[in-house]
């Protein structure tokens, strides 16, 4: 595929029946509307031919900017805030390297877990079972099964349950408040576009194969709603104040991941995640400032790098992606997550 089509979006329609989407408001267009507001609520702009074209715009912006972030992220992941800027300066280029050895432009867990999922939904379409939980956890195994470059500690302690016993999801457990469950949940979020009941039980039941935990609930749900809001509401005088209204009933819900001030921490904790994710999201006024922010924390760079870049690409839309980076990112990975966002939009807009 030429550079010009990944990035222009398909012309043809993303999906079968968009329809669908025209009978759901979204919740926050529907808060307005029922709170009395007179009906100045625009149509839903994914039933425009335009609304289409930025829908899958601003989605593929989310998945290549989550690539992005994790392949830029990676080259100092598990490093220190002050030893990338002794080292670096500001971090800004997409090398490789770091404690993976990667190729410039290649991704990691993050990115492949996302495809792997995005790959069981699309499966489960084919077979008359979308978002069956067990195709979730096959298609986690079998990514594991194809030696990925890496794995976090609790997402393998689900697999390898899920191979011993069969099990789809853990018990609740303490140590589950790792960001795995959250950074591999962009997929369900552009299946279940226009449908919040679908958004919140197909991220549940992603996160519980491998995480189950309060807050890692709470961050991937909140996160889930946010691209929702991202991703339909084609206003940004809208659409950020109500992204900022999710981040701000998540604090309020769980007083420790209070992210104004910012505290600094950048770990794979769930909380050190969002915090970093929410400050550098909310900080920038562009996508790369947004990124860089991020994985300039060090510590668990590519994947706060990788929810960063999903979040502002989901803001500015793929056309906004700086071409340095996209140039760079690995040629097969933003192929697949071309491919796999057009297919997850098509099932969204589904009937
Ligand atoms: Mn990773
Ligand atoms: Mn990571």
């Amino acid at each position: 595929m030429s550079e010009s089509s990944l990035i222009a979006g398909p012309t043809e329609p993303v999906g079968r029946g968009s329809m669908a989407l025209a009978m759901t408001l979204p919740p926050w267009r529907a808060a307005s509307r029922s709170a009395g507001a007179s009906s100045t609520a625009a149509p839903v702009a994914s039933t425009t031919t335009m609304g289409r074209a930025r829908l899958f715009d601003h989605a593929l912006g989310a998945y290549l900017g989550l690539a992005i972030g994790d392949a830029l992220g990676a080259t100092v992941e598990f490093m220190t805030k002050r030893e990338i800027a002794q080292r670096y300066g500001v971090f800004r280029d997409i090398t490789g390297g770091g404690w993976l050895k990667l190729k410039p432009g290649q991704v990691t867990d993050d990115t492949t877990m996302c495809l792997a999922l995005g790959d069981a939904l699309l499966q489960g379409q084919r077979l008359g079972r979308p978002f069956d939980p067990q195709l979730m956890a096959e298609a986690f195994a079998a990514w594991w099964k194809g030696r990925p470059v890496d794995c976090g500690n609790t997402c393998r302690r689900g697999i390898m349950r899920f191979l011993n016993d069969g099990s789809i999801a853990g018990p609740p457990s303490d140590g589950d408040g790792g960001n795995g469950a959250l950074m591999r949940n962009l997929p369900v979020a552009l299946a279940s576009i226009g449908r919040p009941d679908l958004l919140h039980s197909a991220s549940l039941a992603q996160a519980h194969i491998t995480h189950h935990h309060p807050l890692s609930d709470a961050a991937t749900l909140s996160v889930g709603a946010m691209l929702h809001v991202l991703l339909g509401e084609p206003e940004p005088a809208l659409a950020l104040p109500a992204c900022r209204a999710i981040a701000d009933a998540l604090v309020a819900r769980h007083p420790p991941m209070r992210f104004v001030p910012y505290p600094g921490r950048a770990s794979a904790y769930v909380v050190d995640t969002v915090q970093t994710v929410l400050h550098h999201f909310f900080a920038a006024n562009d996508f790369e400032s947004a990124v860089v922010g991020a994985v300039n924390q060090g510590d668990d760079a590519d994947t706060t790098g990788a929810l960063v870049g999903m979040l502002a690409g989901a803001r500015f839309g793929a056309q906004a992606l700086p071409r340095r980076w996209l140039n760079k990112l690995d040629h097969q990975t933003r192929l697949l997550i071309t491919e796999q966002t057009a297919g997850l939009l098509a099932l969204a807009l589904a009937p």
